[in-house]
Formats: C-alpha cells, structure tokens, sequence
C-alpha cells in the first residue's frame, strides 16, 4: 500500500496531530482551515510572499559547498544556509507567510508566543513591517534569561507579555496565548512558530518553510545535475526548519532523512529534551504528540543549552516519521552540539546557532559514502549563543 507521509484530510500523520481545542476555538480554526489552502496557493498571496522573501528576507539561501567539512567526514557536504536570512533564522519565512495569510482574512491584532525570543522577534518585525499591533507572549523567567530578545521586541514595537503562571517558561506562555485566542477569536490571529500546535497549523507552518526544500531542488540541480541528495539533516525543536527542508522529498524513499533533537544532558537523566526518543503520547496544546510527561500526564520542563529546542514535545509529522522510521532521529547532547560548534566555526568560518550545531552533531554519527550528497541546515546564526559559547571556550 502506498503510504504518504503529508497530513491526511482529518488533520493527521498516523497516528498523530488533530484539532484538541475547547470549543470556542471551533469557528476560528474552521475557517483558517477552510481559507488558509486556497489564499497559499493564490496567484496573488504567492506574489507578495515570494517577492518579500526575495526583497526583504534575502532568499534563495545560499546552498554553500562545504569543502573543508566534506573532508572530514567523507562525503559531499552541501549546507542550506537560513542562518543568512533577515533576523537570523529560518523563523522568518513562516511569520512572512502567516501574516500575509492574517491580512487577507481582515484580522487586525496578532499574537504570538515565544520560549527564547526567536519567534517573537520575527513575529515582532513582521508586525513593524505590515504595521499591525502586536502581543508576545514570553514566559517571566524567559524575558529574564533573554533579555537582548525581548529589548528587540519593544523596540519593534511589541508589547512583550512576562507570563507568571507554572513553570514561566514557553509551555505556559503558549497557554496564555491560546487564552487571548480564546477570548478574541474573531480579531485575532494567531502566529504559532513551529509546526506545533492544532490543524492546520502544523501543515501550514510546513508548507510555509518549504521553501526551504523547494530551493535545494533547484539549487542541487545546478550545482550536480540532479535534484536530489543521499541524506537530509536537520535539527528538531518543534519541526519547522526539519519540516521545510524535507517537505519536497518526504515520499522520496531515495532520500535518507536524519534529525538531531536535544538529548542535553542525556537522555537517561531528567535535563533532557529527546521527547521523540523518550516522550510518551499525549495532547499538548491542541496535538496529539509525543510528549516528555509524567505517568500522570503531567508536563516534565524539558531542558536544552539550546533554548530554541527546549520544547517538551515534537510536532505531529515529526512524531510520525519517527514511528514509522522514515526518520532516524538521534538525540545530540550539549557537549556534542558544543563541540560540532566549535569545528564548523574553524572548519568553514561559519558560527552556527546552538540549534543548529545539534544537526552539525549528527555528521560524525554516519557513515557516509566518499560520493555521497549531503544537504544540511544552518537553521540560523550563532551571534545569539557567544555568551553560551565563550563559557564553554576550550
Ligand atoms: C527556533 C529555532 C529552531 C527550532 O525550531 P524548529 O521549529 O524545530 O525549527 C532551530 N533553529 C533555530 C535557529 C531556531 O531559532
């Protein structure tokens, strides 16, 4: 039988995803259902969206030959470099799209969460850009430990919301947004930063970031001569930047699919974020996912040095790929991560985001063939991570 991979009509991959929402959400949720497909794949949405990414983002990306690091590991290693785009990260390219989306469906107020101020900050410039007012919710302790994060917010001109309730880190600020949700469900929308969350957010955020692997077609076609490589690496938080650089090839069986998600200190003690690896099922904010939980399903904080991967669970598709093995997922431990940093910096001239050096990790983990083609992402650019870097400074 064939098996896709892509989400099915219900809003699910397998097993996992759907719509777990209190009922006041129903209306709203429906008809982003029902628009969102037709106004993504309008003549006229697809304009402006790729005309920003081009103009303003700066895409395509480089898909830069690695040579240096290609030596190393014995293979042909090519990197999709989304640490080149405007603000930094591969974030950029969903907030574009789903705030073209909200303008099209006449909302006037945006919300957003945030764990570690990356996807508040591209939601907060996205807002400057299109002029529209702008909500972040940031967990208390969050706007304390990302303090420069949250100083570029308000000087976007975002209201930065410290939330104090739980843990005060990314789960209970996603909850106090999906509070605000509730309480404006007709103004407002929603800019959620991951393929996380109720359909159909999860296969809108992924379809946004294809992008990503739409440009590795046609960038692998010139460079080689054909459109497809052996391997696909990424690092996975939520999934958005694994997402967009497999969306193309999911149903290619050519392809080998590796992920890297945060193993911390290990996956065999409590500061860890392998919720993949480890998790259990469970609903987190409106998915079925698997989810880092007590036996009575209470939330575990998750840990990472990585703040943009310390997310309890992992998103639907994601979760799927595991479960079938269409994606071999590895769970990359700080010190891995750290050290993958330091040699891509020396190697290439390249300083990686901590994320990012989780997917760099999985490199020394494979064995490649001399002619093997590797793509993978550099979901974004170091700058932020120097304190963290400096302190681990051999
Ligand atoms: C947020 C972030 C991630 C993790 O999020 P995904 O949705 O899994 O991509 C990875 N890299 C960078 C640079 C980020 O900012």
């Amino acid at each position: 039988m064939y098996m896709s991979y892509h989400v099915d009509e219900n809003g699910f991959y397998g097993e996992f995803g759907g719509a777990y929402i209190p009922e006041i959400l129903h209306g709203t949720l429906e008809a982003l259902r029902e628009q969102y497909q037709k106004i993504i794949d309008s003549e006229e949405f697809l304009q402006e969206y790729y005309q920003l990414l081009r103009d303003y983002v700066g895409r395509p990306s480089p898909l830069y030959f690695a040579k240096r690091m290609s030596e190393k590991y014995g293979c042909q290693l090519y990197l999709k470099r989304e640490d080149l785009n405007h603000t930094g990260a591969h974030k950029i390219n969903n907030a574009i799209g789903q705030i073209l989306l909200a303008k099209r469906m006449g909302k006037k107020r945006i919300i957003a969460e945030t764990g570690a101020g990356q996807h508040g900050v591209a939601t907060a410039t996205v807002c400057a850009l299109m002029g529209m007012p702008c909500r972040v919710y940031m967990g208390a302790l969050d706007v304390e430990r990302q303090h420069i994060n949250v100083e570029r917010m308000k000087m976007l001109g975002a209201e930065v919301f410290p939330v104090q309730s739980g843990n005060k880190t990314l789960k209970d600020a996603t909850n106090e947004a999906i509070r605000d949700w509730c309480c404006h469900p007709s103004d407002t929308f929603y800019i959620i930063g991951s393929t996380v969350g109720p359909h159909p957010y999860p296969e809108m955020v992924a379809k946004l970031q294809s992008v990503i692997s739409k440009e590795i077609k046609f960038q692998l076609q010139e460079k080689i001569g054909r459109d497809w490589p052996d391997y696909l690496i990424a690092c996975v938080g939520g999934g958005s930047n694994a997402a967009g650089t497999i969306y193309h090839y999911l149903d290619d069986e050519r392809v080998k699919l590796v992920l890297g998600e945060a193993g911390g200190k290990g996956m065999e003690t409590e500061m860890t974020a392998a919720s993949l690896n480890i998790g259990t099922v469970g609903i987190l904010h409106g998915s079925r996912i698997k989810v880092m939980q007590t036996d009575d399903g209470q939330i575990i904080e998750p840990y990472s040095i990585s703040a943009g991967l310390d997310y309890p669970g992992t998103g639907p598709m994601h979760c799927n790929l595991f479960e079938t093995g269409r994606a071999k997922v590895y769970a990359v431990n700080d010190d891995e991560a750290l050290q993958a940093a330091f040699e891509l910096t020396r190697l290439e001239g390249i300083i990686p985001a901590l994320e990012s050096s989780h997917a760099l990790a999985l490199l020394p983990k494979l064995q490649f063939k001399k002619e093997d083609i590797v793509v993978l992402t550099v979901s974004g650019r170091g700058d932020k991570d120097l304190a963290t870097y400096l302190k681990h400074k051999k």
